[in-house]
């Protein structure tokens, strides 16, 4: 295969993404409601899964583009666990799931549909959830919308 001589990819590889990476266009946004944005904190913010595995799925992201976790500054990961912390309170007090699911996919094979930029996921769980729809029908019944879940999990401060 032929190599080009590429500079301008170095930058492209190097620099973070703000166009390719919708997480990054979120970021730069301030439409929060549009976005689902639940909170911001200093170095981070929540925000809603469009696609979400359950009612009341979350990603916390931090606001830099950054793809792991040794990345980060240690006040921004502190301040993304916090705002983690939060946000399972948040889910906890207002939707009483059962359990939650808290992870970090890393690398695209481990499922990350946004492998650049971290995120973790917080995904609320209910004991009855876990029925035969999902395993049958490859779907999932979602009974609560984006819009109303975001309602329910905003706050202010
Ligand atoms: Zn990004």
């Amino acid at each position: 295969m032929d190599k080009l001589w590429a500079p301008w990819r170095k930058q492209y590889i190097t620099k973070k993404q703000p166009h390719g990476c919708f997480i990054c266009r979120i970021h730069a946004s301030s439409k929060d409601a549009k976005h689902y944005v639940l909170k911001r904190s200093r170095s981070s913010f929540a925000v809603l899964n469009l696609f979400p595995y359950n009612n009341g799925h979350v990603m916390i992201v931090p606001k830099r583009h950054v793809k792991s976790l040794k990345q980060l500054k240690d006040r921004e990961m502190l301040d993304l666990m916090y705002l983690m912390n939060q946000v399972i309170d948040r889910i906890q007090t207002e939707m009483k799931p059962h359990g939650m699911n808290v992870g970090i996919n890393l690398g695209r094979v481990a499922g990350a549909g946004v492998p650049g930029h971290l995120h973790i996921h917080v995904v609320p769980r209910w004991s009855a959830d876990t029925n035969f729809m999902p395993v049958i029908a490859e779907t999932k019944v979602i009974s609560e919308s984006l819009a109303s879940v975001y309602k329910r999990l905003k706050w202010n401060r």
